[in-house]
């Protein structure tokens, strides 16, 4: 299913796409969960009777006559996994500006946060004007939505804690990221975590590993690599991080950014006011954000 919130006639909803792309509101069934967060945890139950819903209701809205909000607010920050893309490693280590790091290619993934209030919708705006070192870059990532939660998660299990996907713009001001050592900073400003449009459940995407993560801007390509160039695959992550982390329904993990980030670029090519960033992966969805 291809699941999605959106706001109509102002009210916020959860809906499912259908067939022709209306947005079928799942409120239509009164045991059905009000927000997203709810309906990842109630799992496959919730899913059949979403997926009854939609067969038997296939009018829905017209996709013009909602506005589509990030598909999901999680429980815990945005988790994010940084240098896990070979070329991508190599483009950072030789811009020179982690002066800290010791390798360019991890031996562990490198995994950080972005804070809950970072996150925008699709079509909203990001606010790179308040970035007063002009250094704001992109990085388009496929995003894992996890589903039943957990600790010490083998990674021999790990798909069946992954709900869905989706489409992550993990946007970094460069010299915070560099000046404060941690990221968590310069990867949280207001409006620097697009994610959408939409929730792609698991069951819709034969092999993940094959689809393509790419990014433009202002429709020149900047980006492109297939998920199965990730140095630690979404199993390991999923291990990783739930070695020690408790991983709750809806949780989202950034699977890391590939090749072709402004900071790679000499001189670096940095978003500014006015552009128009946009991300996809394949079947999963295409996030567009302009900047102001
Ligand atoms: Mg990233």
């Amino acid at each position: 299913m291809k699941l999605v919130t959106f706001e109509h006639r102002d009210e916020t909803r959860v809906g499912a796409v259908n067939e022709v792309g209306d947005v079928v509101d799942l409120a239509a069934d009164p045991a059905l969960p009000r927000t997203m967060v709810d309906l990842v945890a109630q799992g496959e139950p919730a899913l059949r009777r979403a997926r009854a819903l939609v067969a038997e209701d296939s009018r829905g809205i017209a996709a013009d006559d909602v506005r589509l909000l990030a598909p999901i607010r999680p429980r815990n920050n945005i988790m994010c996994v940084g240098k896990n893309y070979l070329d991508h490693a190599a483009e950072f280590a030789g811009s020179g500006f982690d002066a800290s790091q010791q390798q360019a290619v991890p031996e562990h993934p490198v995994v950080f946060t972005k804070a809950l209030s970072s996150i925008i919708g699709p079509g909203d705006r990001i606010d790179v004007s308040a970035d007063d070192t002009a250094t704001t870059d992109y990085e388009g990532e496929l995003g894992v939505v996890i589903g039943t939660g957990g600790t010490k998660i083998a990674a021999a299990d790990a798909w069946d804690h992954v709900y869905g996907y989706t489409v992550v713009n993990d946007l970094t001001v460069r010299a915070l990221q560099r000046q404060h050592v941690q990221f968590f900073i310069g990867k949280s400003a207001a409006t620097y975590c697009p994610i959408g449009p939409q929730i792609v459940t698991r069951d819709e995407i034969e092999d993940i590993t094959a689809v393509w993560v790419r990014t433009r801007v202002n429709g020149e390509e900047r980006q492109a690599a297939p998920v199965s160039d990730l140095i630690f695959s979404i199993p390991t992550l999923i291990a990783a991080i739930s070695a020690t982390v408790l991983l709750e329904p809806g949780d989202v993990i950034a699977t890391g950014t590939p090749a072709g980030v402004g900071i790679g670029f000499d001189p670096p090519r940095y978003l500014e006011p006015g552009d128009v960033v946009e991300v996809s992966v394949d079947g999963v969805g295409v996030l567009t954000n302009p900047t102001g």
